[in-house]
């Protein structure tokens, strides 16, 4: 049996990351409500540091190195923005850091890393395993790999974003937090059940890659071919084994949303909220939208995971 993270742990990240991770702001918005026929609090990741959650679990697990840990360095394989975080956190905690990305990573994720000090390594997404290369370097060099999402320090910081949102606002009656491996979502369900016991979870995963609705109704961890899909930040191909136990037990169920409804909600955030949020960053406003109807007189939580598109790439996709 794994020994799950639990709440302390979320409560002992935020106290790590605090002065170093923002506490994002919550915003609301009146023509959303309207719509909704509902009070919607947008916990805004897009405008944490380098841009995503990511940051507060990053931070987090590199806090917890060892003096020896912090010498030999960090590996991380990441699409782009676990990269950043952990060549951010790296280079604030003065750790070397080396990152394997992919070859079609978006080009100003890429860049940011490189900005952050991060020694890039790049590999075919489509054809190399992108886990056996980080584990290859983290063995030759001595480094600790910190992967994306299945890390219980990655998860319980990342936890941190809801525990901000619900000692904010309160309890709310539905909470839609996008799904990539499930760092995020089971970092923000140990904080759910401890913060608002009642509140309905939902993780939402692109169409394109099922595969934790797949998982969180088998159990088993459905492994899939890596989705094609705008929200580059889901392109996950599995749950992890600490991820999904935590997500079944504390989900309420995952939901999916397409590429045309994040790019309809990325429209509607930038001109009705004049946010910038990354198509990933989407996913929780886009299922929300898709139950209107059943959210009626309620209170309802979206996180907005992430903010790191290059402006080139999100004209291309509003263009009409
Ligand atoms: C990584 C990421 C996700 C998915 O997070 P997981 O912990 O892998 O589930 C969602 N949105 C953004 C912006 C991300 O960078």
């Amino acid at each position: 049996m794994i020994d799950l993270p639990t709440y302390d742990d979320v409560a002992a990240a935020s106290e790590r990351i605090t002065g170093h991770a923002h506490k994002t702001p919550v915003m609301t918005s009146r023509t959303v409500d309207e719509a909704f026929g509902a009070r919607v609090f947008f916990k805004c990741e897009n405008l944490q540091r380098m841009g995503a959650f990511k940051f507060r679990g990053a931070f987090n697990a590199l806090s917890r190195f060892s003096p020896a840990q912090r010498k030999a360095g960090v590996v991380a394989f990441s699409s782009g923005n676990h990269a950043q975080a952990i060549a951010l956190s790296a280079r604030l905690l003065e750790i070397p850091a080396t990152i394997v990305m992919p070859h079609d990573a978006p080009a100003a994720k890429v860049a940011a890393t490189k900005g952050y000090g991060g020694n890039v390594v790049v590999y075919d997404r489509y054809k190399e395993d992108r886990e056996q290369i980080g584990r290859d370097l983290a063995a030759k060099h001595g480094l600790t790999l910190i992967p994306p999402y299945d890390h219980p320090d990655v998860l319980s910081g990342q936890g941190t974003a809801a525990k901000e949102l619900f000692e904010e606002v309160g309890p709310l009656d539905a909470f839609f937090v996008p799904l990539g491996g499930g760092g995020l979502l089971s970092g923000c369900a140990l904080a759910t059940r401890a913060l608002s016991p009642d509140c309905r979870l939902y993780g939402v995963e692109p169409d394109a890659g099922n595969d934790g609705q797949q998982s969180f109704r088998t159990g088993a961890i459905v492994h899939i071919e890596t989705p094609k899909t705008i929200a580059d930040g889901a392109q996950t191909q599995h749950l992890g084994n600490i991820t999904l136990p935590i997500i079944r037990r504390d989900v309420t169920d995952i939901l999916t949303a397409s590429d045309a409804q994040l790019v309809d909600c990325m429209g509607f955030i930038a001109t009705r909220m004049k946010l910038v949020v990354e198509p990933t960053g989407c996913l929780g406003f886009a299922a929300a939208r898709q139950r209107k109807a059943e959210l009626k007189g309620q209170r309802i939580g979206v996180l907005l995971s992430g903010g790191n598109v290059d402006m080139a790439r999100f004209a291309s996709l509003l263009a009409p």
